[in-house]
């Protein structure tokens, strides 16, 4: 715990068949990775169900903080299921319809979503296996469509559909979303990840299902459709954190639109302190082999430059043949990375960027900004924040400043959702009654750091006691005042 070389950039992995052994997560948290992702598009709730008692069982044993998120479906478009691969030919007329399935006679494509008709126009184009295969809709009826195929390839079952052309009109929820948040809720999951949102008003129904099943987590909005880029200040507003989920967004609006979009996305997230992942196809080749390409590397050593809360590992680590290397060459870049870049810099570039034409701020934020500074020119080692819900140190570490920053707090479950801040080491102290009784155990806590020794500077962020939203207390004071404040 509070090793002194963590990353400021935080690794989150996707466990699927590949990783999901208790020995192959145990190695990829000792790896680097901070947050586990569930796909509820793939896999049983009953294999979850044991993945999460791993995880839960091996967070406590290593006293790591670890957060575990869900993944919604939510109305992302899939091909129904039909037996065996089907090869679509270059300029064959096709037949869609919109079922579930189809037995292995039918010369029709089973597409599972029954507003198929409703939403495609003549003209549409439908993007098939992550826009490998396109079709070009010819006529749209309620019940069929027909289509032609302008790039062939092979297709499988339950593949990805994408209408880029089209506004989806299926609701942001489906039975299963709704069955699947129940299941979050039950295994008390830290984030909850919804795909394909358009609006914030996708957020607030999500929230008021979160709600009837009485679970209040974090929602993290995935940027995906060209809807939701359109609103992403409204979405920011509405969502706790979002992911940059490049996979469909390169889909939906071109290869090409991502990385400006994703650098966009990154900054409006961290100018308002919304945490921001970065995911998809970060080391792709390592789902086969054993290194990465140099492209791979300069995307994930980019995703940390533009200032990535967090840089993600999906198939590498769910189906891939070296899940485990994948995260050991994921921190290693990371690691090299930051270390490059905080040798001449004591804030990460682009963010300063942001702060240029600063205007008027919250008593809370320009306080933080005063105390970033003050740490730095005063040399001081580490920021501390007391954060009882995490708020605080997520605010703070949207500064981006090179200091280690150390977020303590009484509440297991903000110890792990604090796993995805940026540079924010989570710390866990037990119940206190007084402000005194915080400071002694922060004390006792830093005491036990090898790294840290008496006389080193920390400039510690607290808040009026036990209100969220109110850090306006900064002390710079060296390690032995904190001990001996907490004596008195
Ligand atoms: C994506 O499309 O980039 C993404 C993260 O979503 P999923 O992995 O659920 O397809």
């Amino acid at each position: 715990m509070l090793e002194r070389n963590q990353t400021r950039t935080k690794i989150v992995a996707t466990l699927g068949p590949a990783s999901a052994t208790e020995a192959r997560i145990r190695d990829m948290v000792r790896s680097g990775v901070d947050a586990f992702r569930l796909n509820m598009s793939h896999g049983s709730n009953e294999e979850r169900r044991r993945w999460i008692r791993i995880l839960y069982r091996l967070r406590r044993e290593l006293e790591r903080p670890v957060a575990v998120f869900a993944d919604l479906r939510g109305p992302r478009l899939r091909l129904g299921r039909f037996p065996g691969p089907r090869r679509l030919k270059r300029g064959q007329i096709l037949e869609l319809r919109p079922v579930a399935e189809a037995a292995a006679a039918e010369p029709w494509l089973p597409v599972d979503y029954d507003g198929l008709g409703r939403d495609l126009e003549p003209g549409h184009r439908i993007l098939l296996r992550d826009g490998r295969l396109e079709l070009v809709v010819e006529e749209a009826g309620r019940r069929r469509i027909r289509a032609r195929v302008r790039r062939g390839g092979e297709i499988l079952s339950s593949q990805g559909v994408n209408l880029p052309d089209s506004r989806v009109s299926a609701p942001i929820l489906g039975p299963k979303d709704l069955e699947d948040i129940r299941f979050a809720a039950e295994a008390g999951l830290d984030y909850l990840a919804l795909s394909f949102v358009r609006s914030a008003a996708d957020i607030a129904v999500l929230r008021a299902e979160m709600e009837a099943c009485d679970y209040a987590a974090p929602v993290i909005a995935k940027i995906e459709h060209p809807e939701a880029v359109r609103n992403l200040d409204e979405i920011l507003e509405a969502a706790d954190a979002v992911m940059v989920a490049r996979g469909d967004l390169a889909v939906e609006m071109g290869h090409e639109v991502v990385p400006t979009v994703q650098k966009r996305i990154i900054s409006r997230a961290i100018e308002r302190a919304t945490p921001v992942i970065t995911a998809t196809q970060m080391l792709e080749t390592m789902i086969e082999n054993s290194t990465p390409t140099r492209a791979e590397v300069s995307d994930v050593a980019n995703a940390v430059l533009d200032g990535s809360d967090a840089v993600m590992l999906s198939g590498e680590t769910a189906v891939g043949a070296w899940p485990l290397q994948a995260v050991r060459t994921m921190h290693r870049i990371v690691q090299r990375t930051e270390a490059e870049l905080f040798r001449h810099s004591s804030r990460l570039p682009g963010f300063l960027f942001h702060r240029e034409d600063e205007g008027p701020t919250t008593v809370e934020k320009a306080l933080m900004d005063g105390a970033v500074e003050a740490a730095r020119r005063c040399g001081a080692r580490l920021l501390l924040a007391f954060t009882e819900s995490g708020r605080s140190a997520k605010l703070l570490s949207s500064f981006r400043s090179k200091r280690p920053l150390i977020g303590v707090t009484s509440d297991p479950r903000s110890f792990h959702r604090m796993a995805l801040y940026w540079g924010v080491r989570p710390a866990l102290i037990g119940r206190f009654r007084s402000v005194h009784e915080m400071n002694r155990k922060a004390a006792s806590l830093l005491g036990r750091v090898r790294w840290l020794k008496p006389d080193d500077l920390v400039v510690a962020f607290t808040g009026t006691f036990a209100v969220s939203g109110a850090t306006n207390t900064v002390r710079i004071l060296t390690l032995s005042d904190l001990a001996e404040a907490a004596r008195d």
